[in-house]
């Protein structure tokens, strides 16, 4: 029976590993199937405090983990929740066949990548379609080749960019004419003489399924209905996330596009399970913002845990 199992490895995770083991909770991390969460799928992190000439997203997880298992924290790789029964309070966790018990729980699963949901799109994935610039972009078939990002968030200006080191151009198709990134990273991304924008307008269909591999793209305006085709070897898309929380399915209460409802501070709607990170933040989403939550689930799982003992 452990004191906090912790799920999820990302800035979240580790925060919440780091506070649990200082408190001699002796926690058990799982990982998940991607050690190190979202961060891991961007380069460099600008505005994380502390290394004011950035850092690599892979980096900072690695030293987050490394501080935390420095005091105690017990890290489980690879392993992904498919089951759980909160029910009772000896918690129950299962990965495929193995069985996990807990006294608390927290939750930081974080998000996955939001899909646009075309056939073409789940044909082609890896065949050209990828939500990860960083991990992707400097394929040998990207080269010198025009390649299409898809979104206008911080995430999709920041794949533009690093994209211009690699394909002959870079069309940031976003379906308004304003960008949703912060001020500085959109500006960079506009001013970049590489980087072509596509306003207004939505991906119809991505060519060519026959081929098993990206030729273009069908775009449509929203504003008009006009349709033009544009040729491209990459589709790169980054058009947000969704909560990876399907496992928790009727066993925590959460809002109707998946993200975890907390009632007071990090505690969902059992006693003992507490939430963290992206799987709960639909509003700030930041590196910062995940690390500061998941100190506070940690404590908030201390407290819980004093309780049950007095
Ligand atoms: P985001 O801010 O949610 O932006 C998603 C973008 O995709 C939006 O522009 C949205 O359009 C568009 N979109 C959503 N669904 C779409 C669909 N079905 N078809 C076409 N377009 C669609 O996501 P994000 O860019 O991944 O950023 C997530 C969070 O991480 C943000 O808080 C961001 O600040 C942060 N982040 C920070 C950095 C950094 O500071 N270095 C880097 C990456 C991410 P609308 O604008 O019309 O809604």
């Amino acid at each position: 029976m452990e004191n906090v199992i912790i799920i999820g490895s990302g800035c979240a995770g580790w925060t919440a590993a780091l506070y649990a083991a200082r408190a001699n909770l002796n926690p058990l991390l799982l990982t998940g199937a991607q050690p190190g969460g979202l961060l891991t799928t961007t380069s460099i992190v600008e505005n994380y405090p502390g290394f004011p000439d950035g850092v690599d997203g892979t980096e900072l997880m690695m030293r987050m983990q490394k501080q935390a298992e420095r005091f105690g924290t017990r890290t489980q790789y690879g392993v992904t929740v498919t089951r759980v029964d909160f029910s009772r309070p000896r918690f129950k966790l299962w990965a495929d066949d193995e069985l996990f018990e807990s006294k608390t729980v927290i939750i930081a699963v974080g998000a996955s990548h939001r899909h646009l949901g075309l056939k073409s799109e789940e044909l082609l994935e890896r065949k050209g379609v990828t939500y990860c610039a960083t991990c992707d972009g400097a394929l040998p078939v990207f080269r010198n080749q025009p390649l299409v990002v898809v979104g206008g968030g911080d995430s999709a200006c920041e794949e533009a960019t690093y994209l211009t080191h690699f394909g002959s151009e870079i069309y940031l198709v976003h379906r308004r004419d304003t960008l949703r990134a912060s001020k500085i990273m959109a500006d960079r991304t506009l001013k970049n003489p590489k980087i072509q924008p596509v306003w207004d307008s939505v991906v119809e269909e991505i060519h060519d399924v026959k081929q098993d591999k990206v030729t273009g793209v069908r775009l449509r305006n929203v504003k008009t209905g006009a349709t033009q085709e544009l040729a491209c070897a990459g589709v790169f898309l980054a058009i947000g996330h969704v909560p990876s929380t399907p496992v928790f399915k009727g066993q925590i209460e959460t809002d109707a596009d998946g993200y975890i409802i907390c009632r007071e501070r990090t505690s969902t709607s059992v006693p003992g399970v507490f939430a963290a990170g992206d799987c709960v933040d639909r509003t700030y989403r930041q590196a910062v913002t995940a690390a500061g939550s998941g100190c506070a689930a940690a404590i908030d799982a201390e407290r819980y845990l004093a309780k049950l003992e007095n």
